[in-house]
């Protein structure tokens, strides 16, 4: 890790993706501490993060991660020609779109020539947004999924929301009603220490700058269309039957250990 706390390689080291399952599932235990009612063990989580690469210390290029239930699994909300595709195509674009990125900005401090830097910041930040929020989203689901949080997180909402219902009404609806393509968001905002829902447009904009995703709806057209079609409403409905909360509660828990400085 650098002198400074780099946000997304916090989300990278909260989600287990792109660095060695050591790595994350020591992040991963730091959440369950005694006291964290509503959180738990880890077990399975840990044995779910794939990838070999280098240390953190030489970090490496970005890997997409392993699903950890088969294409058929969610069948109920999203079919498996959905999934194998958003996965292993889409996702994998954004995987192989930042390292590409990395190696035009290596390429460029080579030869001392930014002139493409401008575009080149921009793809990064598309790519690896992508990136990092479909590795969320894949790790947000799961068949035993739905229902509803209990413990911290619980809690959480509560006091940022007034309610569960009215949390899940503002993360519907930002997810529905995202113009283009996007994506709703349940995200911890260090600065406030209080949970927000964000209407995120392509992968990266529309969000504060600090705020660390937990739980990531996806609402672009490749997410649901062959199987929903213009209904994009009926296919986050179901999504809401998936919601793996054990892994949200992980992510908020870890997330709330980030005492930014201001
Ligand atoms: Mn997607």
């Amino acid at each position: 890790m650098s002198e400074h706390w780099n946000r997304r390689m916090f989300l990278a080291t909260a989600g287990g993706v792109g660095i060695t399952g050591v790595m994350a599932g020591g992040a991963l235990a730091a959440g369950s501490s005694p006291g964290e009612a509503g959180v738990p063990p880890l077990t399975a989580r840990a044995a779910t993060t794939s990838g070999t690469a280098a240390a953190p210390s030489a970090p490496g290029a970005y890997v997409l991660p392993a699903l950890s239930y088969d294409y058929s699994a969610l069948d109920g909300a999203i079919s498996p020609e959905i999934l194998h595709l958003h996965h292993d195509k889409h996702h994998a674009a954004y995987v192989t779109g930042a390292n590409t990125t990395l190696e035009k900005l290596a390429a460029a401090r080579a030869a001392n020539n930014f002139d493409a830097l401008v575009g080149l910041e921009k793809t990064l930040a598309f790519n690896l947004s992508g990136h990092v929020l479909h590795s969320i989203f894949w790790m947000n689901l799961s068949p035993k999924g739905g229902g509803r949080p209990t413990g911290v997180l619980a809690d959480a909402i509560n006091q940022s929301f007034g309610s569960f219902d009215t949390f899940a009404t503002q993360l519907t609806t930002a997810t529905t009603g995202v113009q283009g393509s996007g994506w709703g968001m349940l995200a911890y905002d260090p600065m406030s220490r209080r949970l927000l829902v964000e209407q995120v447009y392509d992968h990266h904009g529309n969000v504060g700058l600090c705020t660390i995703p937990l739980l990531a709806f996806d609402a672009w057209e490749h997410a649901y269309y062959l199987q929903y079609k213009n209904v994009r409403a009926d296919y986050v409905k179901k999504l809401w039957d998936i919601v793996n909360w054990d892994d949200v509660a992980h992510r908020y828990v870890s997330a709330r250990k980030w005492n930014f400085p201001h």
